[in-house]
């Protein structure tokens, strides 16, 4: 039975210290059994099958963008043409640095001088959103400036307004789909203004971190509008950056990335990219064309992943519906796909509820992680990531952060 009398809370909660818990729902990582789909992928290559189905000789050095045939396949994946396709290493994090580092040493397109000789740089941070982006801001010296997610993206009035005013605003972060952590989809119409709104930068940039655009956790798979044809039709071309990887679609150490863009930013990419390889991991291209075949192919796959997924993510949820439902100024989301769910604690107490669940042994993604600088003025938001434990683990984390929740909030008064 829930409760929200705090000294039964606190007897529950000084019950569930004895159990010694160790529980981790901190970050989005496939399970074994996720990661087991692909152990085909391990022997698909040999000796004797290292040439790709063109000839190439996959061991060797060169094909500096990727393989035709990998290009082709991520064309698909990114819906944009094969020519503009690039093929990256293992992991599109990697691409999206160096995009904003290349940046920061070079400039872009279009840009008039490289952003690091600029007085300062500023960049949209949608939240919450992905700590590992923030991350990326503030590694370069970045001021990041927040602006709300809506059920539909980011509040376009607020990023409009921003981007037309303020000429040292040289982008925005987006995931478009299932996005981390609250799980939505960015509507067509976010998509058409973030393509045609009038920017004061005349390089500004859309990292568009399609992370989790084939991870539906049912069989009906969200769409989002195309951004690249959309900046296109908009007469920016060069807006967009369009990141993908097959990361959370095979081995999550060892997948393959791609971006695909306009033929400006693409030549552009590939001038600097000849300095620091003279080709990526082709073994690993080769070996996940033969695995997943093509789209048909990898949706397949996909959904023996939304199989494993789906019971934690609606485990969560039903756990979050059961003890929850009647502590106030306490929401969570409910996504169909992606990796992570998010729950807004009642104001000033996600920090202590992180605390409270640490406390018994459940740790949870730090509270402030979706924000920039790991600062969540609100304190409410908590990022949960149940693809990584069992199930009955998510049971027992989730009922301890319930728990924790309705503690931290009765301590508040
Ligand atoms: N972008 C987002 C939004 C993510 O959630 C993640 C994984 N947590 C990544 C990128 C990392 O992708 P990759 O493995 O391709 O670097």
């Amino acid at each position: 039975m829930t409760t929200n009398n705090i000294s039964d809370l606190q007897a529950r909660f000084d019950a569930l210290k004895a159990q010694n818990l160790n529980l981790d729902m901190t970050r989005g990582k496939p399970a074994p059994e996720q990661l087991d789909l692909a152990n085909a992928m391990l022997t698909i290559v040999d000796a004797d099958s290292a040439r790709s189905e063109a000839g190439t000789d996959c061991r060797n050095y060169g094909v500096v963008d990727g393989l035709p045939a990998a290009k082709a396949f991520f064309g698909e994946f990114l819906e944009a043409p094969a020519e503009q396709v690039f093929i990256g290493g293992n992991a599109s994090l990697t691409l999206m640095h160096n995009t904003v580092m290349r940046a920061m040493l070079f400039g872009v397109p279009g840009s008039p001088r490289p952003w690091c000789k600029e007085p300062v740089v500023r960049w949209l941070c949608p939240v919450p959103g992905y700590d590992r982006h923030f991350n990326i801001c503030r590694e370069m010296g970045m001021e990041m400036i927040s602006v709300p997610m809506n059920d539909e993206g980011p509040d376009m009035d607020r990023v409009a307004a921003l981007a037309a005013s303020d000429e040292t605003i040289k982008g925005i972060w987006c995931v478009p789909k299932y996005s981390n952590p609250t799980g939505i989809t960015y509507s067509d119409a976010v998509v058409d203004r973030l393509a045609s709104m009038k920017t004061a930068a005349p390089d500004f940039r859309i990292l568009w971190d399609n992370a989790y655009a084939h991870h539906p956790l049912y069989a009906e798979n969200d769409s989002v509008k195309n951004i690249l044809t959309a900046c296109d039709a908009a007469g920016n071309p060069d807006r967009v950056y369009h990141f993908g990887s097959t990361s959370k679609i095979t081995f999550a150490g060892s997948g393959v990335s791609a971006v695909a863009t306009s033929p400006a930013n693409h030549a552009d990419l590939i001038k600097h990219v000849k300095m620091e390889t003279i080709g990526h991991d082709k073994l690993n291209q080769l070996r996940h064309l033969r695995f997943l075949k093509d789209m048909d192919g990898l949706k397949q796959h996909m959904q023996k992943h939304a199989d494993i997924m789906r019971p934690k993510f609606e485990k969560v949820v039903a756990i979050l519906e059961r003890d929850l439902a009647d502590t106030p100024g306490v929401r969570w989301t409910t996504p169909r796909g992606g990796y992570f769910i998010t729950l807004e604690t009642a104001p000033g107490t996600a920090k202590r509820v992180v605390e409270l669940a640490a406390s018994l042994g459940v740790k949870l993604t730090p509270a402030g992680a979706t924000h920039p600088n790991g600062h969540d003025p609100e304190d409410r938001t908590i990022r949960i990531a149940p693809s990584l434990p069992s199930l009955p683990a998510i049971e027992q984390a989730t009922t301890v952060m319930a728990l924790c929740v309705k503690l931290a909030t009765a301590e508040k008064g």
